[in-house]
């Protein structure tokens, strides 16, 4: 490229946006903070991109200079109501916030927390860390609120999109993460891509699933929505919303029913398959297919595609973990793949693709209540005695409360303090008018974040923080590849780094915490953290990336994992029984159509980053709902006019996008726009293990702006 020599230097690094986890380079042109700006950027020759990059990795790098950027700290002026004012103008926010030095806002900060703390206990305070920011600055986050505020009460975005998936596969294999990367697909002769979009949500990781197709791998697509990959299907099956429980367990009938599972495996790796093979006896084809509304021979043919593969892979995304079943769903699929033998070898496994870049590594560092690094439980007194010995100080055995959880407490009066870091839960949370009343009822919100989001609006202070461009720190992607990120550009003004942040915060409660790098941050986690074996800073300095676990300084990490036996007592995994269940809010008379909510190809989360990013907004700039052709025929409605949404919880107005991929009867709604927040309809119906609302079904009215 002619333009690379325009550009004075060049930086390594990795994609902020999702769990692929692109290598990338930065060109920057400038040397000085006040003039340096990133040119353009370029794929690395990563293990999991290779030199590719979508779409959000090539353009997305502009948000960080945005003119609503925070470049000092700012605090709530006194009288002005706590909430999101339409009038407010985040590049402007001086209407609403003070500028303040960093002491004073540090001081204010967390002499707001102490005070609460000593006021009414450590059951008092919460914090959110973030799936966006580092290792290290996940593992400082959930190290300050158990030992600075005394509690487990924190969690992160994962209690959001795959904390079902984790607590399946805790349960049945062990181990949280995926068993085998998504590499391993062109090794597999069959796929099942089950409840994801990867060309929308994982595009890189897509186009492997293209490649393994064209070197004639079956690919089976189980989905409501079509998708972009069914150009690649060897079979693609739109089932009804919420019929997967019913249809994995009609495959599981299917190969029980005709011996198509693996009795070797089975008896060597494996305990309770007589128990599934008597629960899945009555789950026919015939009895299921009213309920996941494929045809019984249909499933049959699916089931023995899976089955009689020599190598098989499942993969799933949120729309599996999203549901008051989700949990029961990632179990069913995990049976699956034990009944059939289909993990531990090269082309098998498990892999929930998880979402954003760092939710792997910020689950692995500990942002989990119920669980401290590593996902070792925080009521095992002999783990809690390894960390309080490591920490220096006594931690609390009971876990703490989840997401959700936390805003209903905050309803309660139990919660009345929170510190939240790079995440958005005035737009991320289900049932929004609960999600921000809880937030303004707050006594004290600290939020660190790029931005004034919607979530800062509520806030008492505003510590302005450090974008992914401009740190040093490690991720972790969906393929457990430990990952380096480096500084491209400075800080601008007084936004300072996240850890920096969070050990003045700690300071200041109390803490005498001395890092001086986040390399230090690392060196102190790899003394908890046994997944970190044999992974160092200047290991990933040099290689870029290391999986894990990785047998030894100088061996490449496991690809493909659990081949002779599986982390659980007595090294077996274990099939856990699921029976179907109906979404919380079925369809009815007066709401008859299944709101479905996710992500666009580009615009990430909450648009906080990339609705700030000019080419990225410039593609998808307004606020879409998808329906069918056939439904908008029915609304009596043309593509772009207004469609009104309406659930049991609010309504909101936005322009009609039509795709044939939708089939009639559901609409799918991204929840990345604050003028039509889709997360206002959406249900906070838990999952009771994985406590996931369920984003992936809500029961809704359509019609026209005029008529709903
Ligand atoms: Fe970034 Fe994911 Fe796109 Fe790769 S696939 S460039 S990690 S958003």
């Amino acid at each position: 490229r002619g333009d690379s020599k325009i550009a004075d230097r060049t930086v390594d690094s990795v994609c902020p946006y999702c769990g692929v986890g692109c290598q990338l380079t930065y060109h920057i042109k400038g040397q000085h903070a006040e003039d340096e700006r990133i040119l353009f950027v370029e794929g690395r020759d990563g293990p999991s991109n290779q030199g590719r990059l979508c779409v959000k990795g090539r353009f997305g790098f502009d948000y960080p200079r945005h003119p609503s950027r925070l470049t000092t700290p700012l605090v709530r002026r006194p009288g002005v109501p706590k909430g999101l004012d339409p009038d407010f103008d985040p590049a402007r926010p001086l209407s609403h916030f003070v500028e303040a030095s960093w002491e004073e806002a540090l001081d204010l900060a967390a002499g707001g927390l102490v005070d609460l703390k000593a006021a009414h206990g450590p059951d008092a305070l919460a914090g959110f860390g973030s799936a966006k920011c580092s290792n290290e600055e996940a593992w400082l986050f959930q190290k300050l609120v158990r030992t600075g505020f005394g509690s487990n009460h924190v969690d992160h975005c994962t209690r959001l999109c795959h904390a079902s998936s984790v607590a399946a596969l805790m349960e049945c294999i062990g181990s949280g993460a995926v068993t085998a990367s998504f590499m391993q697909a062109l090794e597999a002769d069959v796929v099942i891509l089950t409840g994801c979009n990867p060309t929308i949500n994982h595009p890189v990781a897509a186009t492997y699933f293209k490649q393994a197709s064209r070197n004639g791998t079956r690919l089976i697509i189980l989905d409501p929505r079509g998708q972009a990959l069914d150009a690649y299907a060897h079979r693609s099956v739109r089932f009804t919303p919420g019929g997967d429980v019913s249809l994995y367990n009609a495959m599981l009938n299917v190969i029980v029913g005709e011996g198509l599972y693996d009795e070797a495996y089975i008896a060597e790796h494996t305990e309770g398959f007589e128990a599934l093979k008597a629960h899945v006896s009555d789950m026919t084809p015939e009895a299921m297919s009213g309920l996941c509304g494929i045809d019984p021979d249909t499933i049959r043919e699916i089931a023995r595609e899976y089955a009689t593969a020599d190598k098989a892979m499942i993969f799933w995304g949120m729309g599996i973990s999203q549901h008051v079943h989700g949990t029961d769903n990632a179990r069913c699929l995990i049976s699956l793949a034990l009944a059939c033998g289909q993990t531990g070898r090269p082309g098998t496994g498990l892999h929930p693709l998880r979402g954003q870049n760092n939710v792997q590594g910020a689950s692995d560092a500990g942002l989990i209540p119920m669980v401290l690094p590593d996902y070792q439980p925080v009521g095992d007194a002999q783990i809690r005695s390894a960390f309080e010995e490591l920490w220096n100080t006594k931690l609390e055995e009971r876990p703490g409360l989840t997401v959700v959880e936390i805003m209903d407490a905050i309803h309660a009066g139990q919660i009345k303090g929170m510190y939240i870091q790079g995440e958005n839960p005035a737009m991320s949370d289900p049932d929004l008018h609960h999600a921000r009343g809880a937030l303004a009822r707050l006594e004290h919100l600290v939020v660190q974040d790029l931005f004034v989001t919607e979530t800062a609006q509520f806030a008492d202070v505003i510590l302005p923080a450090s974008s992914w461009v401009e740190k040093d720190g490690t991720v972790t992607n969906t393929n457990r590849q430990v990952q380096l990120g480096r500084a491209a550009v400075a800080l601008p003004g007084e936004a300072r780094p996240d850890w920096w942040i969070l050990q003045e915060i700690a300071r200041r409660i109390g803490l005498p915490w001395d890092y001086a790098h986040p390399r230090e941050v690392f060196a102190e986690m790899k003394r908890g953290m046994a997944s970190l074996d044999n992974i160092t800073w200047e290991r990933l300095e040099r290689e870029n990336s290391v999986t894990y676990p990785c047998p030894a300084e100088d061996a490449p990490g496991a690809d493909v994992v659990f081949s002779e036996s599986f982390p659980r007592t007595g090294g077996k995994a274990k099939f856990a029984p699921t029976r179907p269940l109906p979404p919380d809010e079925p369809v009815d008379e007066a709401f008859p159509t299944v709101l479905i909510t996710g992500r666009q190809l580009e615009h990430w989360h909450t648009g906080s980053m990339t609705r700030r990013s000019q080419v990225l907004d410039a593609l998808e700039p307004e606020a879409v709902a998808s329906v069918s052709p056939s439904e908008l025929l029915r609304l009596g409605l043309h593509p772009g006019e207004a469609l009104t949404i309406t659930t049991r919880r609010g309504a909101i107005t936005l322009k009609a996008r039509v795709d044939p991929l939708m089939r009639e009867g559901m609409v799918f709604v991204p929840f990345c726009y604050v003028e039509a927040a889709a997360n206002l309809l959406t249900n906070p119906a838990l999952d009771p293990d994985g406590k996931i609302p369920e984003f992936k079904y809500a029961a809704c009215r359509l019609g026209s702006a005029t008529t709903a």
